[in-house]
């Protein structure tokens, strides 16, 4: 057996866990910089529980709040040098993906005197503390160490990360996630999902790995009916809350396969959410990998709860609809630019060649 399975993160995920655990905050440091968006972090009363242990600690902060879906270099740079100037000595991200990557990446650039752009040589290795508390479900940013930004100068996303950027702690409470809208709580439970399940299959992973998606996979399963309702419960939001933390855990040890590379083309294109591109892999990704991942399949369907792939299949069609018809040439183009994805085609156990590729981009474009 060959295995390594690194997981820093101090993960509590419990009702009121902000107010419950007020002294793992104060015992951070004396100042603190909070990183959010524009308002969910105040809407969900995440923002108000934050503040109140900070101040009941004796803990001073500062606000960030101008943090961009899909964070920007040049926001975390700006957000990096107050960090400094201020002298703060933690970081806490209060939101989804976007604020909590911000997060990790103001940490490191506010411990250290680097170029921003340096941040991708991941070659740092000092970085502030850095605390996670989502409002969304779906990314699981809060158990990785990844942090994803927009370069502008290059016109695309790229992601950097080492175990100093992984969060001290998470502090998940399902409370904070209510006011999600239907169509988001469903595309981002979807993300969550493939995380798990990808990584459940991924060539990186490992049987501890693939213990721990698997039980993510399995509440999966229990939560599609309550997905399709127009309301959800706290204990089925925490649920969900529970998935996307594993889906952290599981691909910060395994990495993400061939339905995250392609899934890209959708989003850029077409304009579909993340999750909702990766989703529209399934059916395809689990018949291929019956061929080289038979058993896997097998067990994932069951915990489930599924006889078969097109039964799960069409009962996630039923949340986030079919795919977009695409024509021959949209068929050549994505598969040119799938090849690009190296990282996440080479973790796939079904070999992603070119003609492989190309046969998976026909069968979604329905020809
Ligand atoms: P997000 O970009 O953080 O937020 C999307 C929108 O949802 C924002 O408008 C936000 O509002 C709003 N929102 C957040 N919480 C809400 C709530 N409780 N109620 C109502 N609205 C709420 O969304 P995300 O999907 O969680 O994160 C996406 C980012 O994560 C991407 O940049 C992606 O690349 C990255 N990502 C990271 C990892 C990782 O491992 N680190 C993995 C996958 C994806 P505000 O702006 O007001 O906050
Ligand atoms: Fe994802």
């Amino acid at each position: 057996m060959n295995l390594t399975f690194f997981l820093p993160t101090r993960l509590i995920l419990d009702e009121n866990c902000v107010s419950k655990n007020a002294a793992k905050f104060t015992e951070c440091g004396k100042k603190a910089m909070i990183v959010t968006g524009k308002n969910s972090a105040k809407a969900s009363g995440a923002l108000d529980d934050v503040v109140a242990v900070l101040e009941q600690g004796r803990t001073e902060w500062i606000l960030f709040d101008k943090i961009e879906n899909n964070p920007s270099m040049e926001t975390v740079e700006e957000a990096g040098k107050i960090a400094k100037a201020e002298g703060v000595d933690f970081v806490i991200g209060i939101g989804g993906g976007s604020p909590i990557d911000a997060a990790k990446a103001i940490a490191v650039l506010a411990a250290n005197d680097m170029k921003t752009t340096d941040l991708f040589l991941n070659q740092f290795t000092k970085a502030l503390k850095i605390l996670a508390v989502p409002t969304t479900a779906g990314t699981g940013s809060e158990a990785t160490p990844y942090s994803v930004l927009l370069r502008k100068d290059l016109q695309t996303k790229m992601g950097f990360g080492n175990p100093l950027t992984f969060p001290v702690y998470a502090f998940l409470d399902a409370k904070y996630t209510v006011s999600l809208s239907k169509n988001f709580t469903i595309s981002t439970a979807v993300d969550a999902f493939t995380h798990c399940l990808e990584g459940y299959m991924a060539n990186r992973s490992t049987i501890m790995s693939d213990a721990i998606a698997l039980s993510a996979i399995e509440a999966f399963g229990r939560a599609i009916p309550a997905l399709g309702r127009d309301t959800l419960t706290l204990k089925e939001r925490e649920l969900l809350l529970y998935i996307s933390m594993i889906g952290g855990v599981t691909i910060a040890q395994t990495g993400v396969t061939a339905p995250h590379g392609l899934g890209y083309c959708y989003t850029y294109f077409k304009d579909v959410p993340h999750g909702v591109a990766n989703g529209y892999f399934m059916r395809e990704y689990l018949k291929l990998h019956e061929e080289v991942r038979k058993d896997k399949v097998a067990s994932a369907l069951a915990a489930l709860g599924y006889t078969t792939i097109d039964a799960f299949a069409d009962a996630l069609d039923t949340l986030i609809g079919p795919a977009p018809a695409l024509t021959a040439e949209e068929v050549e183009e994505y598969t040119k630019l799938s090849l690009l994805q190296k990282g996440s085609l080479s973790n796939t156990p079904y070999p992603m060649t070119e003609d492989s590729v190309h046969s998976l981009w026909t069968k979604m474009a329905r020809l």
